[in-house]
Parts: C-alpha cells; sequence; structure tokens
C-alpha cells in the first residue's frame, strides 16, 4: 500500500479535530469513544481513552510532537498499545477518562455526550474536582463522528478492499453452487461468512442476511432453517471487515424462472438504485439523494412498501454519518462513503432490496461494489 505512514495520518486527523476543538471554544476534548479513539490513534483494544488537547502541536528538529495530548490504557494493553500508539505520551491506568482529567489543562474539557453514562460522568466530575486546574466539563456531540464521515486515502483503500472480499466471496458461492434449491437460508449465510473470512475478512461486517421467498419481504431477516425453493427471491445483503473498515451490500437473486411480478418488482427497484447513485453528488442533501430514489418507487404506487431510508455512511462502523434518509440533515461531500440501498416489500410474497457501496467523489458516485446489479437467475 503508498501512501503517507499510518502514524502520519492519525496525526492529522488529530490536527482536524484540533481546529473543531478551537471552533467550539474547547480547550480539550476527552475522547472515550472506542472507535473514535481507533480513528485517532489506531489503537484497537477494549479499553482505552484519549485526551486530545487544542493548543498543542510542537515542531522540532526531530519532528512534530503533541507533548500535552495523553493516551490511557489499562495494562493489558501495555505491549499493544506501544506498537499500535507509538507517537503519544501513553499513561497505563485505570479508569482512563478519570487518569486523564486529572492531568487535563484547566479551562473547557469537552466529553463525548453518546459515550459517557451518567455514573462514568459522576466519576469524571468528582476527577475534574480533584484535578490543579479549575476546568469545565462541557458536554458534546458527533465531533470526531464528523471528522469520520469524510474518508482519507488509506480509509477508502480498505473499503475498496472490503467490498472486494464481498464480491469474491459472492462470486465463488454463486460459482460453487452454494445458492441452490434444498439449502437452508442458515446454510447459505455460514458458506458465505466463511468465503469472506477465508478472502481476508477478519469478520463479516454484521449478521449476514440471507432471505428466501416470502422472508425476503422482512428488510432485516434473521437467516432460519428456511429451505430455498424454486421460484424464490435470494435476498443477500452481507460485508466483509477488513482493517477495521466494513463493506456493505445487497443483492436479490432468483432460483428457477422469474415470475412477471418479480420482474416487474426487480426492474422498479434497480430503477430507483440507478436515480439514488446518479443523485448522491457533492452539495446534495442526504433528503434529496433519498427523494429521487423515493419519488421512482411512489411514482409506481410503491411508496409505502420502501420502509427505510436510502443509505448511510460506511467506515470503522457500519453504520455511520451520513445518513441518507426523508429526515437527514446531512449534506453530501467529497470522499464520503456511502451505501445507496432501496429496497420494495411485499408481506407474504417476496421483496427486492439492492445496495452498493460507493465513495462520493467530484464527477459523481464511485461504486466500491462491482457485482452486476442485473437480475441474477440462478
Ligand atoms: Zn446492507
Ligand atoms: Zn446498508
Amino acid at each position: 500500500m503508498t501512501g503517507p505512514e499510518p502514524a502520519a495520518e492519525m496525526r492529522a486527523r488529530r490536527t482536524r479535530l484540533r481546529a473543531l476543538l478551537e471552533s467550539a471554544g474547547l480547550d480539550a476534548l476527552l475522547v472515550t469513544d472506542l472507535v473514535n479513539i481507533r480513528y485517532l490513534t489506531g489503537f484497537t483494544g477494549s479499553n482505552a481513552a484519549l485526551l486530545v488537547v487544542a493548543d498543542d502541536c510542537e515542531d522540532h528538529d526531530e519532528g512534530a510532537s503533541e507533548p500535552r495530548t495523553r493516551f490511557c490504557t489499562d495494562g493489558r494493553y501495555t505491549t499493544q498499545s506501544a506498537a499500535e500508539v507509538p507517537d503519544l505520551p501513553r499513561l497505563i491506568g485505570r479508569p482512563c477518562d478519570r487518569a486523564l482529567i486529572a492531568l487535563a489543562p484547566g479551562g473547557a474539557i469537552g466529553f463525548e455526550a453518546r459515550s459517557v453514562s451518567v455514573a462514568d460522568h459522576a466519576g469524571l466530575v468528582h476527577a475534574a474536582g480533584d484535578a490543579p486546574a479549575g476546568l469545565e466539563l462541557t458536554a458534546t456531540l458527533d465531533l470526531v463522528e464528523q471528522l469520520r464521515a469524510v474518508k482519507d486515502a488509506a480509509e477508502i483503500d480498505a473499503l475498496r478492499r472490503a467490498c472486494e472480499v464481498a464480491d469474491r466471496a459472492l462470486a465463488e458461492l454463486v460459482e460453487a453452487g452454494g445458492i441452490r434449491i434444498g439449502r437452508t437460508e442458515r446454510q447459505v449465510s455460514l458458506d458465505l461468512d466463511q468465503r469472506m473470512r477465508v478472502l481476508g475478512a477478519s469478520d463479516p461486517s454484521f449478521e449476514t442476511i440471507v432471505a428466501a421467498g416470502p422472508n425476503s419481504a422482512i428488510p432485516h431477516h434473521r437467516p432460519t432453517a428456511a429451505v430455498l425453493a424454486r421460484g424464490d427471491f435470494v435476498k443477500l445483503d452481507f460485508g466483509a471487515t477488513v482493517d477495521g473498515y466494513h463493506s456493505d451490500m445487497t443483492r436479490t437473486l432468483v432460483l428457477g424462472s422469474p415470475a412477471d411480478w418479480q420482474r416487474d418488482l426487480y426492474r422498479l427497484v434497480h430503477a430507483a438504485q440507478t436515480a439514488g447513485r446518479a443523485a448522491a453528488l457533492v452539495g446534495a442533501t442526504g433528503a434529496a439523494v433519498d427523494a429521487a430514489a423515493r419519488d421512482v418507487i411512489t411514482d409506481a404506487g410503491r411508496g409505502q412498501e420502501f420502509s427505510h431510508g436510502l443509505g448511510h455512511g460506511v467506515g470503522l462502523q457500519v453504520h455511520e454519518a451520513p445518513s441518507l434518509a426523508r429526515e437527514s440533515a446531512s449534506t453530501m461531500a467529497q470522499d464520503m462513503c456511502v451505501t445507496v440501498e432501496p429496497g420494495v416489500y411485499l408481506p407474504g410474497r417476496g421483496g427486492v432490496r439492492i445496495e452498493d457501496c460507493g465513495v462520493i467523489r467530484r464527477d459523481g458516485y464511485q461504486v466500491l461494489t462491482l457485482t452486476s446489479r442485473e437480475l441474477c437467475v440462478l
């Protein structure tokens, strides 16, 4: 892989965060969300906190350093954190959040309101009272999350590899005859998961959905012992995790020859998905992209049967900012990675969803999931 060293990327992310802290009037941010900590430092363990001090970047002859920004984890991760976070002052202790608050500079110290429980907050208030400098704890929302919505080159590369694993796993599964009459949904999902792991995924991105026949009308169906039968729609929604990044794709196939209603339904969802991808442009609102796809389905009289949003951001989490939905407040920016996934579900009969994962580029939506979107008949 080409590009900057991982440590340089993490530092660039912390620099972008510092700009946000300045504009929010914060002197530091206590980061306790583990996904945000991974994004800012590279640490992949299960317990840590990070204190990012706003005015903390010194350039020396030996390079830049951030002497007052501190990372804390517990004794289980001494070795791992030295390897993964070599470029920040590290502290070993627990609870990590309180250990760092005790070292915080004075002034307004933000904490991540979504990840701090009421009990954690009480502990922080107590630790802040003991801190030498007078400090004021301030709740913040989504500061790191808004940075994560726009991907850097290393992230897009990881997402591309995650999508490739999923594409290849599905191609191999089809090639090997793994989606066939007589198999259960559960067998197909295990087979697909196994293939993704063999191809380099650390895990599936989420619990793989395999939904056959009437079950395909359930948007988030969990695979069961239901047997695949002739004439069924088979909906597969799945993804691979590679280097912590998640892919997400859905394809809907037909076993045997499709009935007219199945062809019509597929054509409708395909047209909506095409319209959604075409609308996913820099500057478009999440609501407008959603509407571009939804209008196609509503105009066909099936608006009620498209019961979820059009898409979501993907990255270190499978669902993250921005949102593509009717109520979305997001605006599309260059290098956001989002899914486009309209679906129409006819209860008791079957449903179709087609989902791609892609990057918003200056010249349009660049798809990363490359499996054909044409109706696949097995
Ligand atoms: Zn999906
Ligand atoms: Zn999705």
